[in-house]
């Protein structure tokens, strides 16, 4: 089977999308294989913060990003409340993106980034980079493709990819870049371990469409005056604004779907319409791989495979930023390696 010099990309969440753009904007050929369909309406991440955005702007995708995410006028305050109807009881100002920008112009000692954050949530993110990555002769996207195996030696990798009507092939590369999430097929493959704590808490998640509470927030000093409300109560509770201001996600560890309704509406506790669009359990883990990548032969020559994002870091608190900026690193790298040779 001839090896095509190409980057093999598994997973196309923010990480291998931005992975492969960056790729392929270095004119380096590469293949992402994403099992799903299409991009998923599912929150998860929704913060870039300022490294990332930095690395969007060399990208050239920094106002693009911003003109997806939430508005530059809306501040990005926490509060810890026992209850939306109640005074808070503690109150973190984080500011606005014109607010971080304005001091980014008055401070010249080097101190500041190039770029303030921006909210923008994961199911945003996620098809504006997918346009992207389409729009480069270099990247072939392929969504509907799932990731069966792999088989690296010193002469490239190869993976046995499924398609969804069933068939399988292999495809073929110089490297191969695991992407593909918190329950990583290519780290198990390379028999890479995570460690750590496991199944710390377990939550469920729900989005809800609400057009009416970003007026309606009876907390802070105007309308969307709050982001993040962490309640103090014993079931770790916690709704997020996301980018539209007309999503908000709530977590919470109750029993079924059902009660996070309820929960929902004694969060908030002023009377709107909403409607609940997904509910999911997921599992709060501390884990890290021991390694990120490995090579084919013991002398450690040959093409590596290697992990990035979640795949990687199975912890909330390792965000998306953490990963972006990693993978970009690693693009680096792999724009300056010569066919088969070190990352
Ligand atoms: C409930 C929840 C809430 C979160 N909230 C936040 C938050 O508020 N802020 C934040 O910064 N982060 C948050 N995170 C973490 C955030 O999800 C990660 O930071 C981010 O998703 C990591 O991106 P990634 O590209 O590495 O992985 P993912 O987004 O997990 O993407 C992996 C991709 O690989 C694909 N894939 C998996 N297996 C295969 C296979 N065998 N073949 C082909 N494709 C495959 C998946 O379908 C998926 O598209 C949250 C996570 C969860 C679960």
């Amino acid at each position: 089977m001839p090896i095509d010099k190409q980057v093999l990309i598994i997973g196309a969440g923010p990480v291998g999308l931005t992975l492969a753009v960056d790729l392929g904007r270095r004119g380096i050929a590469c293949t992402l294989v994403e099992r799903n369909e299409a991009p998923q309406f599912l929150p998860k991440m929704e913060r870039c913060n300022a490294r990332t955005m930095e690395i969007f702007r060399r990208m050239g995708l920094v106002e693009k990003v911003r003109e997806a995410g939430l508005r530059s006028d809306i501040p990005m305050d926490v509060f810890v409340i026992l209850s939306m109807a109640e005074p808070p009881l503690l109150h973190m100002p984080y500011p606005s993106i014109d607010e971080a920008r304005a001091r980014i112009r008055a401070c010249n000692d080097g101190t500041q980034p190039l770029e303030p954050y921006q909210l923008i949530s994961q199911y945003t993110l996620e098809p504006l980079l997918k346009a992207e990555a389409d729009r480069l002769p270099s990247v072939k996207v392929r969504y509907g493709c799932e990731f069966l195996s792999l088989h690296q030696d010193v002469a490239g990798v190869s993976a046995t990819i499924r398609s969804s009507d069933g068939q399988t092939e292999t495809l073929a590369g110089a490297y191969l870049v695991g992407c593909d999430g918190g329950s990583s097929r290519v780290r198990k493959s390379l028999g890479i371990a995570l460690h750590g704590e496991g199944n710390l808490l377990e939550l469920r998640q729900a989005l809800f469409r609400c057009d009416e509470l970003f007026d309606k927030i009876p907390i802070g000093e105007g309308p969307g005056h709050g982001r993040h409300y962490h309640v103090a109560d014993g079931q770790a509770t916690f709704l997020i604004m996301q980018d539209s201001t007309r999503h908000f996600t709530l977590h919470s560890v109750v029993e079924s779907d059902e009660d996070m309704k309820a929960m929902f509406e004694s969060t908030i506790s002023v009377p709107v319409d909403y409607e609940m669009l997904s509910c999911a359990p997921w599992r709060q883990n501390l884990l890290l791989a021991d390694r990120a990548r490995t090579r084919a032969s013991r002398r450690g020559r040959g093409p590596p495979c290697r992990t990035d994002g979640r795949a990687r870091h199975e912890y909330r608190r390792w965000r998306c930023d953490r990963f972006i900026l990693e993978t970009c690193r690693n693009a680096c790298r792999l724009g300056r390696a010569k066919p088969f040779g070190f990352l």
